[in-house]
């Protein structure tokens, strides 16, 4: 990409202000951390669900990012750089996706659909690279944002494009057809489910037809509604000899007939009807989802004109797509991203990226890299580029694997090359893996995957996944109910909620909180220890932890007398100057902190001192989420407005004031002083059902069925006995019990997991590291995956039933559970 920035002015209709516009510009970003901004970068400053980047500009000026798209221009900044101004800098995105797609003209595949987009797109990616240089979304880039940087990373060798585009509402997909314009249409299975955004299925197909307005061909299933609405789409926006070509399982009327379909050995044999000839078709899946998907791919292949044994011999060779980029705890501490089946340019940008924001403080960066095939480049072209690409994003270790890269080793820094996996494997043990942060990159053909399993920490199949832009989203909620200034301490005590403390407190200190709360100081020195350079609260210092308290820079909560001399006398020992400490009074939840009758003593006591400094006054409230104790809310937080205000006054200082939890945010904003103390409301739970709707879920629990087998009339299931088969009962047995943390109260026909979206009740006892499941009425085997709690049960629900808190069941899954994150 080669731009000159002056031309975008006006496709922008922006205000530019800045010393220069002849400058072009050859990367466009929109994340602030990442480390392939540079002075040709256009930025984006996008505001809005997630985060306003104009916070970041001023950082970015001084690393050297000269040219920004902004609604408004930061404070101070004005004359530091060049600045495009613009109503609204996602539509401003949206309009450059656009301008550029119309610079190249090859054909496009534009693919919606409910369900099997990104499915169909990897597939087809694969199934037409051998004769295409393809340049497609990455992942599941489908939404207003990740179109637009899709379509940005097309390139002048590119000669095919597929795009996926997902919308929730109307009048969405018109922005997505205006960036993509493709000129293949195929719609993925379209699904019966209601969904929130639209008032029926008709409005919802007639929404996702608009992605086809120029469209030369449509490719989909064909059932009467779609049928109905294509006739009057087409009417709409007519296209001179627009090919609809479709498929059936039941119409005959399809170009494509599917007159059979045979599962036998976790394959199945289609045969189908085209132009009054018949195939059989073998693909490698069973289930009813992937075959619908394979159908979707033959279509498009079929529309390529190519012939019955090329399709045959690719679609054998189809694999499940992994939908998301994840960080996985592997061995000797390292952790490990798998993205070990693709290999191009593109997704090597965003997999780096991905790769700094997980990085752990002091591991070495890692790269596993194969042979890239298919660029459009010339083999010199590319790999000056990936090795440029590496270069850039200050990658510590590179491991190219494959004949093609290892003949450029040259130009790679550090770079370790084996010529293929086989003999990567061979040498494993002398790489020494050890605290790293490690991308696996592969072509299909490399066969990373068993990479990955040598790297992978080996745990039981249980995990808690923790999605990290669900507790973005829960983040910006809560923060919208704030007043201006208002500060936001976020609790990240018992491991971020059961969560994993570090991973979230990276998170939120990209989004910029003001502080972390943790209980004891060890959790603050482990987050200090991961790199993290927020304040942070210790809720509850035992004197003993003093000295590491000061030595990591932590920030004591001080509750009483005896406490505060002790940190005095610490504190002068250490001839400490103005450290910081936050004063909790007590003001009726009688748990910790200074009662009415010590305030003078504590004043006394703070009078003319100067090793420490009030950072802030705080108390806690006992029933913010219960509104039949309103009147007792009120209660503390005028006494809180008392004594804080008598400690302000008579210690002549200006500390920040907070008393307000998660509901205490929600039930009484009149009382949020400062700053609040966001805790359960990040982590997707609210006590109040009008406000949980706008929550995203953020744990899932989840294992697999490690055996099945069916029990007759009269046996019973696990100790004790107490469950007795009334009929031939199936049942499964899944590797998570109350060691891991599931309440055996869970157990005995109380609880239930999912297990291919249907309720599997739990039968007889829950034991120490398994439980077993009634999966009479469905099909599964073992490996299947299983859901403990998450979107279903939720944790509210499983609270319910166990006469507890969904603090309790978050903060009780063991720390033997291994924690997955992704976005
Ligand atoms: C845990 C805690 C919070 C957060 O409470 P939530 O109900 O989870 O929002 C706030 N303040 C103090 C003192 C806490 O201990």
């Amino acid at each position: 990409m080669s731009i000159n920035l002056k031309n975008l002015i006006s496709v922008l209709d922006a205000k530019w202000t800045g010393p220069d516009t002849d400058i072009f510009i050859d990367h466009i970003s929109i994340d602030s951390r990442s480390l392939q901004n540079g002075s040709k970068t256009l930025f984006f400053a996008l505001s809005g669900a997630n985060n306003d980047a104009h916070l970041y500009i001023p950082e970015l000026i001084e690393k050297g990012v000269q040219n920004f798209v902004v609604h408004h221009i930061p404070k101070n900044s004005e004359g530091k750089a060049n600045f495009l101004v613009v109503k609204n800098t996602l539509t401003a995105l949206q309009q450059f996706a656009g301008y550029y797609r119309d610079l190249f003209d090859f054909p496009v595949l534009g693919l919606t659909g409910s369900n099997g987009k990104t499915i169909v797109k990897e597939w087809l990616n694969f199934l037409l690279s051998p004769d295409y240089n393809i340049i497609r979304s990455p992942k599941s880039y489908n939404s207003q944002v990740g179109v637009p940087l899709s379509v940005i990373a097309i390139n002048e060798k590119h000669n095919l494009g597929i795009f996926e585009a997902g919308i929730s509402t109307v009048n969405e997909m018109s922005k997505l057809e205006n960036i993509i314009k493709p000129t293949i249409g195929v719609l993925t299975n379209i699904g019966s489910a209601h969904d929130e955004g639209f008032e029926n299925l008709e409005q919802k197909i007639k929404e996702k037809l608009l992605l086809f307005k120029k469209s030369k061909v449509i490719i989909y299933q064909k059932n009467e509604l779609v049928d109905q609405c294509l006739r009057t789409f087409c009417e709409e926006y007519p296209i001179k000899d627009r090919v609809l070509f479709s498929w059936s399982f039941g119409d005959s009327s399809a170009d494509v007939f599917i007159l059979e379909k045979e599962i036998k050995n976790e394959k199945t044999i289609v045969q189908y009807q085209y132009q009054s000839d018949f195939f059989d078709l073998e693909i490698p899946f069973s289930d009813s989802a992937s075959v619908e998907n394979t159908i979707s791919c033959l279509l498009v292949l079929l529309y390529f004109n190519y012939d019955f044994e090329t399709i045959q011999n690719r679609m054998q060779m189809l694999y499940p797509v992994e939908m998301r980029l994840e960080v996985k705890n592997g061995i000797n501490n390292c952790s490990i991203i798998d993205d070990s089946y693709s290999s191009d340019f593109q997704s090597l940008k965003i997999a780096l990226d991905f790769l700094e924001s997980q990085q752990k403080r002091n591991a070495t960066k890692t790269v596993i890299l194969s042979d890239i095939f298919q660029s459009g480049f010339s083999n010199e072209e590319l790999y000056s580029k990936v090795a440029q690409l590496i270069a850039d994003n200050k990658v510590n270790r590179v491991i190219g694997i494959g004949k093609t890269i290892a003949s450029f080793a040259a130009k790679f820094p550090n770079i370790i090359t084996f010529e293929n996996t086989a003999e990567f494997i061979s040498k494993f043990e002398s790489l020494n893996f050890n605290n790293e942060t490690i991308l696996i990159k592969g072509a299909r053909s490399f066969q990373f995957e068993e990479i990955v399993s040598l790297l992978e920490e080996k745990t039981h199949e249980t995990v808690l996944e923790i999605n990290l832009n669900s507790i973005s989203h829960n983040l910006n909620f809560f923060k919208a109910k704030l007043n201006p200034a208002v500060k936001i301490m976020v609790m990240v005590k018992a491991f971020g909620y059961g969560n994993g403390g570090l991973e979230i407190a990276k998170l939120l200190e990209h989004h910029k909180v003001d502080y972390l709360g943790v209980a004891f100081a060890d959790e603050g020195i482990s987050l200090k220890n991961g790199g993290i350079k927020l304040p942070i609260m210790v809720l509850n210092p035992e004197s003993t932890s003093f000295p590491s308290i000061i030595q990591y820079q932590l920030e004591p909560e001080i509750y009483s007398i005896k406490g505060l001399k002790a940190f005095l006398k610490i504190a002068r020992e250490k001839n400490l100057k103005d450290f910081p400490i936050h004063i909790k009074l007590d003001t009726g939840m009688h748990r910790l902190g200074f009662e009415e009758n010590t305030i003078d003593e504590l004043i006394e006591t703070l009078k003319g001192n100067t090793t420490v400094q009030v950072k802030s006054v705080l108390s806690h409230l006992a029933t913010s989420d219960e509104m039949k104790h309103y009147d007792f809310v009120i209660s503390q937080i005028n006494l809180f407005e008392k004594l804080s205000s008598k400690l302000i006054a008579e210690l002549n200082i200006n500390p920040i004031r907070h008393i307000l939890n998660t509901s205490g945010i929600s039930n009484f904003p009149a009382a949020q002083y400062n700053m609040v103390r966001l805790g359960i409301g990040l982590y997707g739970v609210s006590n109040d059902p009008s406000e949980q709707k706008y929550l995203e879920n953020v744990s899932t629990l989840k294992s697999i069925i490690s055996q099945v087998r069916k029990i007759p009339t009269g046996d019973s299931v696990g100790y004790g006995r107490r469950f007795m088969a009334e009929k031939e009962t199936k049942i499964a047995t899944i590797p998570i019990g109350y060691a891991d943390g599931i309440a055996r109260l869970w157990g005995n026909q109380v609880g239930y997991v999912m297990i291919r979206n249907q309720k599997a009740f739990i039968v007889g006892s829950i034991c120490m590291d398994m439980l077993m499941v009634d999966v009479s009425e469905i099909d599964c085997k073992e490996g299947d995956s299983v859901i403990i709690f998450g979107e279903s049960p939720t944790v509210i629900e499983m609270a319910e039933a166990l006469k507890t808190i969904p603090y309790e069941i978050l903060t009780s899954i063991s720390q033997r559970v291994k924690r997955v994150f992704f976005r």
